[in-house]
Order: structure tokens, then sequence, then C-alpha cells
């Protein structure tokens, strides 16, 4: 007892306190090297490659401080990582595609990066109905994988980042109109659990871990590979992309709110999204609602639904044609684009809401536009979406522990600013305006005493349990399961249950 104790404790001592003395961190680990894969790769702080591994999407406002980096090659490769990290008290966090922006991500006092990058295969299976998937893999990795293929399925909107990610918490797609969530389309998972134990999660075999995976995934396990649902590509995709000036915000967002009303005859293969930029070319003093209309389907069957919105009087508007892959770099969503670079500054936050409250978007457009006109933010920009919630509602909410709010809920909203450079004060103002911008689009629902509810994916980690995982008994059950899966917390480190 006495030496297991004495061991946790050096070993706590080597990760976190004396990382400086690369000899004794190196014989702490050597344990773990015996018991890895060939193509398994540690990386310890003095090693060439360590500044690379540290790069998040959000560094350095986020920086989770690693002691060491496993690149894991295999399933047991995650196996052998966690059992030591869990035997040994040493805390962990999977990494895939980087783009967690969650300030609890931060919490990380010190411990193990399980790098999934290498778990990144796409294959089709015989049924030709589902693709078994990597637990690291990106989504510009699935989406030309399957589309080699003639498949695709719900994939988010960037390239960057990777599948397991956004599908532990939801998945929003422009896919979700036909076809739920990504978490909807999920068949099986095989998860490495806290205790180093791999376990296979489906609606029969541990049913209640699979139904706390879809919705709170992040607190359950390290998804090593997944089964999901896939489909036979259809069509082309119409795209509009509508340029509005800010003078237009209230007849635009009353318009996207009519086509949510339950009497509306909203395809469900139609996606629409807006963002507020500033385009000084086009307008040097007040921002401007970049609107987008996605439609899978021939321009002819797309132009009643985007005639509605050219008729509001839009500064432009540009019609293209393309496939599903190509979708991501039209919408500036590719792996070139602002939203995928690295090593950028970036808070957002998630706000849901049942109708866009057409004073609280002026309200937020106003702060908005006084943030761009500051250099220091001026690639910002705020979300307004709503990608269509026909295939989203179309599942039985007691399937998964998504919170009822994410099925009800048509508009999804986040500030995202961008910044360059670590000062305090601007660190500070960035988090100013986006609790400004948050409150302003939340208006509505408390002008009705309605419940805030936030994307549990676009957290910014200072919200209530209770505005993520739901205010029903969904969150008393996910504790429940909690003590049963994780009673030590190792999985904790975005945005916690306990
Ligand atoms: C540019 C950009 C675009 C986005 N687009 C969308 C979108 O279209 N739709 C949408 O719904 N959301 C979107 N989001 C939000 C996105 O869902 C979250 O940021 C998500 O956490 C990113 O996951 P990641 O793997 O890239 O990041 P990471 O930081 O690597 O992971 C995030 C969390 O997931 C955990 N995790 C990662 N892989 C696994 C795994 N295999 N098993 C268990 N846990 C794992 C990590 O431990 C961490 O806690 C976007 C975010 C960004 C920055």
């Amino acid at each position: 007892m006495f030496f297991s104790a004495l061991t946790v404790w050096l070993l706590q001592l080597y990760l976190g306190l004396v990382a400086s003395k690369p000899h004794k961190l190196e014989r702490a680990i050597s344990g773990l090297k015996p018991q890895l894969s060939s193509g398994a790769v540690i990386t310890l702080p003095w090693d060439k490659r360590w500044d690379e591994l540290q790069i998040r999407a959000t560094s350095p406002r986020l920086v989770p401080h690693y002691s060491v980096v496993v690149e894991a090659a295999t399933e047991s490769d995650v196996q052998a990582t966690v059992a030591l990290a869990s035997r040994f008290n040493i805390p962990f966090l999977a990494v895939s595609g980087g783009h967690g922006w969650t300030s609890t991500l931060d919490k990380l006092p010190y411990g193990i990066q399980i790098n999934l990058r290498k778990l990144n295969t796409t294959t089709v299976n015989h049924d030709g109905k589902t693709a078994t998937v990597g637990g690291g893999t990106l989504q510009h990795e699935i989406v030309r994988s399957l589309f080699a293929k003639g498949k695709y399925t719900t994939t988010g909107l960037c390239e960057c980042t990777s599948v397991a990610g956004p599908l532990l918490g939801g998945g929003h797609s422009y896919l979700q109109g036909q076809y739920g969530y990504v978490l909807d389309n999920l068949v099986s998972a095989r998860v490495v659990t806290a205790s180093g134990e791999l376990v296979e999660a489906s609606s029969t075999k541990n049913p209640d871990l699979f139904w706390a995976l879809r919705g709170a995934g992040h607190n359950f396990g390290i998804m090593t590979s997944f089964t999901m649902k896939v489909y036979d590509v259809a069509s082309n995709w119409t795209a509009y992309s509508i340029l509005f000036a800010s003078d237009k915000v209230e007849a635009l967002f009353d318009l996207v709110n009519e086509f949510e009303e339950p009497s509306s005859k909203r395809p469900a293969k139609m996606a629409l999204t807006a963002a507020v930029i500033r385009l000084p070319p086009i307008d040097p003093i007040k921002p401007v609602i970049s609107f987008t209309l996605v439609y899978e389907g021939p321009e002819h069957e797309a132009a009643p639904y985007a005639a509605q919105f050219q008729a509001l009087g839009p500064i432009s508007t540009r019609i293209s044609n393309m496939k599903y892959q190509e979708l991501y770099a039209a919408t500036h969503n590719g792996l070139d684009a602002q939203p995928c670079v690295k090593n950028n500054n970036m808070v957002g936050a998630g706000i849901s809401v049942p109708a866009w409250d057409l004073k609280g978007v002026r309200e937020a457009i106003t702060i908005f536009g006084n943030l761009s006109a500051d250099p220091r933010f001026s690639k910002s920009t705020i979300l307004l979406e709503n990608y269509g919630m026909q295939g989203v509602r179309a599942v039985d909410p007691s399937l998964t522990s998504l919170p009822l709010e994410e099925r009800q809920l048509p508009g999804l909203a986040s500030p995202i600013l961008f910044w360059e450079g670590e000062d305090e004060q601007t660190t500070q103002d960035a988090h100013d305006y986006v609790r400004r911008i948050k409150e302003a689009l939340f208006l509505g629902v408390d002008k009705n005493n309605g419940t805030r509810h936030s994307y549990l994916n676009y957290a910014n980690g200072d919200e209530s349990r209770q505005e993520l995982y739901g205010y029903g008994e969904k969150l008393e059950k996910l504790v429940r399961l909690k003590k049963i899966w994780d009673s030590e917390n190792r999985f904790g480190f975005y945005n916690s249950l306990v």
C-alpha cells in the first residue's frame, strides 16, 4: 500500500513538478514504452516535435499543461496509456482536431496528451450503409474517403475539426434537416473507459454508455473507432451567397423566423446560415451580413426559396453549383480558411433560441460594429445559423442524452472572436465582448422568462451544467452513469458533468 502511494506521488512529482529534469521524466514513462505498438510515439518537452504537438486552434488562449504526448497508433495504445494514467492518478486528455474552445480544457494541471490523429481511417462497410471511422479522423478526411465511394454522412461545416469531437456533444451539419445530428447517426462505438478497459457501446451492448456518449460523450471515455450511418450522394448542391447591408437585419431575420414556423414548408434539404463580418471595401463603417442558403438539388428547385431573400434587396448575390465536398471551401470553411487557422486566439459562446429576437440581433450587431472596428478583433464574426430541424426532431429524444432543448431550438448563434497576441487586456476585452453579445442574443429568451440553453460544443466554459446538459431528468441520469463509468472523473476536462 505504502509503495503504491509512494509510486503515485513520485510519478506526479516527475510529471508535474520536475518536468524540467528530463532524465527523471523519461524514466517515469519508460514503463509505458514496451506496452505500445511500434507506430506509437512518445514526445517529451525537450523533443523536437514538442511545440508542434502543443498547438491548438485556440492557443495561446488555451494551453492544457501536458508533460508528455503519446501519439496512439492502435486502440491498445490508447488502452495502455489510459490504464497507466488511471493507475498512477495522472491526468490526461484526448486530442483529435484540437479545435475544442471551452476554457475547461485549460484546467488540465499537467499530464498526458493522448493524441488520436494516427487513428484516422474511414472504411465503408460491406452493407454500404455504414462506415467505420477512426477516433482521430478529421472532417476533410471522412468527407473525401466517403465521397470516393459515392457516400456521405452528417459532417460539420469546417474541414478541420474532428468527427468525434462534435459528435459527442451533438454535431450540427448541413445534412441534419434530412438525417439528424451527427450523434443520431452513430451505430456503435469502441470506447476506452476510465479504467483502461475497451468496451463496445451500441443499442444492444452497454446501452447506457451508448446513451450517455450521444450528448455528453466527452465525459465518458475515448472512442477509438465508431460506426456511422452513411448515405448515397444524391445530387449536387446549389449555394446562394447573399450579402446584406446591416440595415436589412430586421427584414432578414424576420424572414428566417418565418421559415422556422411550424406551418412553414421549409425543405429538409435546405440550410440557412449568416455570418456578421466586417468588409471595409463594401461598407467602411458598418458590418455586413454574409448570408448563405445551401440546397441539395438543382438551382431551379432552390430558386423559389432564395427569391424570398433576394426580394429584400441585398448588396449582391452569387449562385454556384457544386459537390458536397466543395461546399467547405465555397463557404469559407476549408482547411485554409480563417476558422481553421491554428495558434490563433479564439473564443466563442453557444446561444440557442426558438426564434431570432430582432431587437437582440440588432443590439448584438451594434456591439459587433464596435468590436470589429477595433483592429485587434477585425477578423471576428457572429454566426447566426438555422440548419433545419426536421431530421433532428424525427428522432425519439429519449434515445440519446442530448438535452431536449437541442432538438427543439432551431436558431444557433455564436460570437467568434479572433485576435493575435497574448496581452491580458485584449483577452479580457474579448471575453467582455462575447458576454455582451451573448446577453443581447438571449434578450428574447429572457424577456419570455425562458431558460437559457447553450450548445455544448460552442460552450465557453462558464455556463451552468443545466444550460449545457438540460433542465430535465437527463442530467440526473447522466450523473448516475458518470458514477458507474468514471467515478474519479478522469474525463472531466470538457465541461464536466460533476
Ligand atoms: C472551426 C470550427 C468549426 C466548427 N464547426 C462545427 C460544426 O460545423 N458543427 C458542430 O457541431 N460543431 C462545430 N464546431 C465546434 C466543435 O464541435 C468543437 O469545437 C469540438 O470540440 C471540436 O473537436 P476537436 O476534436 O476538433 O477538438 P479537440 O480539442 O481535439 O477535442 C475536443 C474535445 O473532444 C474530446 N475528444 C476528441 N476526440 C475524441 C474521441 N475520439 N473520443 C473521446 N473524446 C474525444 C477531447 O478530449 C476534448 O475534450 C466547430 C469548431 C471550430 C473551431
